[in-house]
C-alpha cells in the first residue's frame, strides 16, 4: 500500500538517517503552522502535537533532500551540473563605499539589492542580520539603512574564546517569511544558501504561501556552514597558532581565509575543518545555488569582487541596468569557471558518500 506523505515521511527517509539540512523549511510552512503541529528541539525538526497532522505532505516534498520534485525542479531550471545554467560569469562590485567598507566581497548583494530597492523592483528582502555578537537573526530589509545593517559576514568577528556558546554561521531566513506582517509585502527578493532556495523554488511548484511574493532570490555559493562552540574555537586557534581575538576577518573562496590582526593570512582547506563544519552540510551536493536568480561568492574574482553566475537574461538585464545606473561596476573574473566547477565536483562527490553512508548506516540500524 502507498504510504501517505507526511513529516512521518520525512522524520524516516530524512532525519532519521541524519541528512535533514535543518533549513527549518518544514517547520515554517507546515500546513498547519497553527494547530502547533512541528516545532524544533535541539536544532532539528520534530513532531509537538502528532494528532494535528494533517497528513498533506508538504513538508516532505518541500524539503531540499527529499527527491520528489528534482526532477520538475531541473526542468523549470535547466540544470546542467555541476554548476547549473547560467547566462553569464561576471565580477561585479558595489561603487558605494558605505557598502565595499563592510560588505563580505564586492557587497554585490548589497548594491544590487540598493539597487532594487530603489527603483521599487522590490519592497524587502530577506537578509540574516547581526543582532548581537555572534548572534544572527533573519529580517526583512525595507531600505538601505536595514541593507548595510546586514552586509558582510557573520564570519567576520572577532571576540574572546569566552563570548562564544554555540555560535553558528547558518542563519534560516524562513521565520523572516513568517512574519504575521507578511502581507504588507508584494515583492520580496531573498538571499540564501542552497538548502534555503531549493526549498522556496519547491514551495513556489506547489504555489504555496508565501512563496509568491519572493520575485527575485540571490543564492549564496556555499560549501559548508559552521557550528562553532568553546572546544571548536580552540580547534581554530590551535590550526592557526594564535588567538582567537586575533582574527580579523574569516572569508570563504575555494577555501577558509582568515586574516590576522597583525596582516598574516592563513588558508585552511575547506574539509580539513573537520569538528566546526555544521554536520548536516557533508550531506549537500549543491555548492552552486543551481535554482537561484543569481549565484555568487568570492571564488574566482579578485579581492573586493564578487563573482556572479547570472542564471536567466531577465536578471542579466537588471545587472546592466545598475551599472548603467551607476550602482555596480565590474573587471574580469579570474579562472573563475574552472575554481566553481572544482568546489561543486568536490562538493558534490563529498555529499554523495555522505548520503550513501548515512543511509546504509540507518538502514542497517533499523534491521537490528
Ligand atoms: C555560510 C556561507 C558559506 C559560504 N561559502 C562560500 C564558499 O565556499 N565559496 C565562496 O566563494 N563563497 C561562499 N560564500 C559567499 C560569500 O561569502 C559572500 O557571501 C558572497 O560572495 C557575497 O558577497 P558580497 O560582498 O556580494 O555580499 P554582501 O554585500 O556583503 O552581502 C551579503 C548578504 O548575504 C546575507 N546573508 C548571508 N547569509 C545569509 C543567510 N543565511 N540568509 C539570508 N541572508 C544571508 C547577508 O545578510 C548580506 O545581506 C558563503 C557565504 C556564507 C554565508
Amino acid at each position: 500500500m502507498l504510504e501517505r506523505l507526511s513529516f512521518h515521511t520525512l522524520n524516516k527517509e530524512i532525519i532519521e538517517p541524519g541528512i535533514c539540512a535543518a533549513c527549518y523549511g518544514c517547520v515554517s510552512f507546515c500546513t498547519a503552522n497553527k494547530l502547533n503541529v512541528l516545532s524544533i528541539e535541539k536544532g532539528m525538526p520534530v513532531y509537538c502535537d502528532e494528532k494535528n497532522c494533517l497528513e498533506d505532505g508538504i513538508c516532505y516534498l518541500i524539503c531540499p533532500r527529499t527527491p520528489d520534485l528534482e526532477k520538475a525542479l531541473k526542468t523549470k531550471y535547466q540544470y546542467e551540473e555541476p554548476i547549473g545554467s547560467y547566462v553569464a560569469l561576471r565580477s561585479l562590485r558595489s561603487t558605494n563605499k558605505e557598502i565595499t567598507d563592510v560588505c563580505c566581497d564586492g557587497g554585490l548583494v548589497t548594491g544590487l539589492l540598493e539597487f532594487m530597492l530603489d527603483t521599487q523592483r522590490i519592497d524587502g528582502a530577506v537578509l540574516s542580520k547581526k543582532e548581537s555578537l555572534w548572534n544572527n537573526e533573519p529580517t526583512i530589509a525595507t531600505d538601505f539603512k536595514d541593507l548595510l545593517k546586514c552586509a558582510g559576514s557573520s564570519l567576520a568577528q572577532s571576540q574572546s574564546i569566552m563570548d562564544i556558546e554555540d555560535f553558528t554561521t547558518y542563519t534560516s531566513g524562513f521565520h523572516a517569511l513568517k512574519k504575521p506582517n507578511l502581507l504588507d509585502y508584494t515583492k520580496l527578493a531573498v538571499v540564501g544558501t542552497p538548502c534555503q532556495i531549493t526549498t522556496i523554488r519547491k514551495m513556489q511548484l506547489l504555489h504555496i504561501i508565501p512563496s509568491h511574493i519572493v520575485n527575485f532570490t540571490i543564492g549564496l555559493f556555499c560549501f559548508e556552514n559552521f557550528l562553532m562552540n568553546n572546544d571548536g574555537v580552540k580547534f581554530l586557534t590551535k590550526k592557526l597558532g594564535t588567538d582567537f581575538d586575533q582574527i580579523e576577518k574569516i572569508n570563504l573562496k575555494e577555501d577558509f581565509i582568515v586574516r590576522l590582526k597583525d596582516g598574516k593570512v592563513h588558508h585552511i582547506d575547506l574539509e580539513d575543518l573537520g569538528p566546526i563544519i555544521r554536520p548536516t552540510c557533508l550531506a549537500c551536493i549543491d555548492f552552486s545555488n543551481y535554482s537561484a536568480d543569481i549565484s555568487v561568492g568570492g571564488i574566482g574574482s579578485p579581492d573586493g569582487y564578487t563573482t556572479t553566475l547570472v542564471r536567466n537574461q531577465a536578471t542579466q538585464r537588471l545587472i546592466n541596468l545598475a551599472i548603467s545606473q551607476g550602482y555596480l561596476e565590474e573587471t574580469t573574473p579570474r579562472d573563475a569557471l574552472e575554481k566553481i566547477k572544482k568546489m561543486a565536483e568536490r562538493k558534490k562527490n563529498r555529499g554523495q558518500k555522505t548520503l550513501l553512508e548515512r543511509k546504509t548506516k540507518n538502514t542497517n540500524h533499523r534491521a537490528h
